[in-house]
């Protein structure tokens, strides 16, 4: 699938950095799990952390009812603009100017519209949590109703997205090649620990296997 960028979707500056294909962006949501989301309140901007998962064709943020961004969404939804960014290296170059980093990120425009219907909340939320932590969905106790109603749960389509990619080396002046300066790409990766139990666990409980093997990303 291919998309043409919207007006405020395309990439300007360094463009052939630009995707707006699906199969990219996706792939970026899919592997992370931190988005920042921008709103405009009271006129001024305020951009705040959320986790976040991708639900076909559209993104799941939640929250508590009280939270001021999802308070503002509650009834009409609210226009938003959601970013994820992968990081993959931290670019050194020849120069101070040149330093860079690679990258995979994708900013979302659209209306964050609540989810109302109880059973399709209920299936959000499942959707979040089983995409965070996979296997956990059937292996915790339900979710009460009083939790659920405390939970709000927006969905964001994917009609007006982008991507931004950067790979590779840095990319410096063609007469500071010669000069004796190391350049090159320092690499970043996520790591995962190994569990460690609660103190107050009241069952000598082994770690279950999808836990014990989490990885939730291809990173
Ligand atoms: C980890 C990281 C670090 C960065 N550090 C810097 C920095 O220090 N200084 C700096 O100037 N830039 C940095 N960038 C690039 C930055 O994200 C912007 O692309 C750049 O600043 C141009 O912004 P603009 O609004 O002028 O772009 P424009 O090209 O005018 O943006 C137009 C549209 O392109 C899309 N777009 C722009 N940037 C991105 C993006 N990163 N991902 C997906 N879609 C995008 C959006 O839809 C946006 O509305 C960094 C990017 C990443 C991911």
């Amino acid at each position: 699938m291919t998309a043409a960028p919207s007006a405020r979707t395309e990439v300007k500056r360094v463009p052939e950095r630009g995707v707006y294909d699906r199969v990219t962006i996706d792939a970026i949501l899919d592997e992370g799990y931190l988005c920042h989301v921008g709103i405009v309140q009271d006129g001024s901007p305020v951009v705040i952390p959320m986790l976040y998962a991708r639900d076909g064709d559209s993104i799941l943020i939640h929250g508590s009812p009280a939270s001021r961004m999802l308070r503002t969404a509650k009834f009409e939804g609210l226009e938003i603009c959601l970013t994820v960014t992968l990081i993959d290296g931290f670019v050194i170059a020849r120069s101070a100017f040149h330093h860079s980093m690679n990258y995979r990120s994708v900013v979302v425009f659209g209306q964050a519209i609540p989810i109302t219907d109880e059973a399709d909340r209920q299936a959000a939320l499942d959707k979040l949590v089983d995409t965070l932590v996979p296997g956990q969905v059937p292996y915790v106790r339900e979710t009460t109703e009083k939790e659920a109603k405390g939970t709000l749960v927006l969905r964001l389509p994917l009609d007006e997205a982008s991507a931004k990619v950067r790979i590779g080396p840095p990319k410096d002046e063609p007469e500071d090649y010669d000069l004796p300066i190391w350049a090159g790409v320092i690499p970043i990766k996520e790591t995962y620990g190994s569990p460690i139990a609660d103190p107050d666990l009241t069952h000598d409980l082994t770690v279950p296997d999808h836990l014990a093997n989490f990885a939730r990303t291809s990173r």
